[in-house]
């Protein structure tokens, strides 16, 4: 049988350098573990749109849906902001997740003991924190139609509309119920049912599927209710299911709840494929990072949780995550910090390839 396939898209900016680590990890599994993996590199963003004039070429999709998983780094650059928005990199991250049609992104918010004294919230509001947030990704307001910029009388209007269908909301609530089964059975759905339409249905919708699903206990809650409680007590929740605006904004405050953004892996999942597995897409939350780009400073570990995500999702391989996992959260407990872990303190922080030594000497003493 031949290996999984793994397909890597580095990006731009901090992208490519977080990924140099988690190849130097994914080769560690190959070689000690015997979890080989057939690997390609191609490009996303604005290395693609450098190399061919569009931010994802159709070569680089077709392999990407035949891929059994993808793993990217990062996308977008100051260098690209002036380009036209159907180029733009992030075009590119937007293409992947439609025609991969990966309409569920989990981002797991899970706090590590030793950097509880890190995030800006009290220590006993985070420490032991594990929530995950399951974002819809594939409509919603990025997507509806019409959009634009129009002139009106004497002045340009901007549109977007936000827009669900209910079979769109049901997929994204079946998702987050079978997670929250496995979890601590659990869901709060979010959304804004108080002055939005597509709220009122969400809502209906999300109830009416969780009559599958008995014991889950189901909430729900406005946004922006729900980012209140999730910075006074975000231990009161375990799965929140969310649409992908308001996902967008809810996990990006979840990940100032664990510390840093360079802390946050992402999974976006979509139907099953023939031999079984979901159609995947593995990302750190963050972006590319312009500022710290090219200097060594970025922290690998959103990325490497990217792919420990990757192996419990996409390959089954969950005691093989929860090592890799396990090796991070050593490495931190070992006082390992690479710069946005370290704040005002003054000590000096380490660079991305030292944190990725760091994780791969923990990795060779779990064996
Ligand atoms: P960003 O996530 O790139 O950076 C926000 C802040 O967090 C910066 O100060 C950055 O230095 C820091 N940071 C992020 N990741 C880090 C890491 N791994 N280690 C250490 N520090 C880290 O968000 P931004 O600055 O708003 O956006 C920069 C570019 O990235 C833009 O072009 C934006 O469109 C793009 N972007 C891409 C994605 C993606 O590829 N999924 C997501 C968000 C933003």
């Amino acid at each position: 049988m031949s290996n999984p396939s793994l397909l890597i898209l580095p990006g731009d900016g901090i992208g490519p350098e977080v990924m140099a680590e988690v190849r130097r990890i994914i080769d560690w599994f190959g070689d000690k573990r015997g979890l080989a993996f057939d690997v390609s590199e191609d490009l996303v963003g604005g290395a693609a749109y450098d190399a061919h004039g569009a931010p994802l070429s159709d070569e680089t999709m077709a392999r990407a849906q035949d891929a059994d998983a993808v793993l990217l780094g990062a996308v977008g650059g100051p260098k690209y902001d002036t380009l036209d928005f159907s180029v733009k990199p992030e075009r590119g991250l937007l293409r992947l997740r439609k025609e991969m049609d990966l309409f569920a992104n989990l981002r797991p918010a899970q706090c590590f003991d030793a950097l509880a004294d890190f995030s800006s919230l009290k220590k006993d509001v985070v420490a032991g924190l594990d929530i995950m947030i399951v974002r819809e990704l594939t409509s919603g307001v990025y997507f509806g139609e019409p959009r634009g910029i129009i002139e009106e009388g004497n002045e340009r209007v901007g549109i977007n509309t936000q827009r669900y269908t209910e079979s769109e909301i049901e997929r994204v609530a079946r998702s987050a119920f079978e997670l929250a089964m496995k979890r601590g059975k659990k869901l709060c759905s979010m959304e804004k049912a108080n002055v939005m339409e597509s709220g009122v249905l969400w809502r209906e919708v999300v109830t009416r599927v969780g009559q599958d699903y008995p014991e889950v206990e189901l909430s729900h809650m406005y946004a922006d209710a729900g980012a209140m409680q999730l910075t006074r007590w975000p231990k009161q929740f375990d799965v929140i299911v969310t649409d992908n605006l308001f996902g967008d904004l809810l996990s990006d405050l979840a990940a100032m709840l664990t510390g840093s953004l360079g802390m946050l892996p992402s999974a976006s999942l979509g139907a099953p494929m023939a031999n079984g597995r979901p159609k995947a897409l593995y990302e750190p939350v963050h972006g590319s990072a312009p500022d710290i780009a090219g200097q060594g400073k970025a922290n690998p570990i959103a990325c490497i949780l990217s792919f420990a995500m990757a192996l419990r999702y996409s390959f089954d391989q969950g005691g093989e995550a929860a090592r890799l996992e396990k090796a991070v959260e050593t490495v931190l407990a070992q006082g390992h910090r690479t710069a946005d872990l370290l704040g005002e303190e003054g000590r000096a922080p380490i660079s991305t390839s030292q944190m990725g030594d760091a994780v791969l000497e923990a990795l060779d003493a779990s064996l």
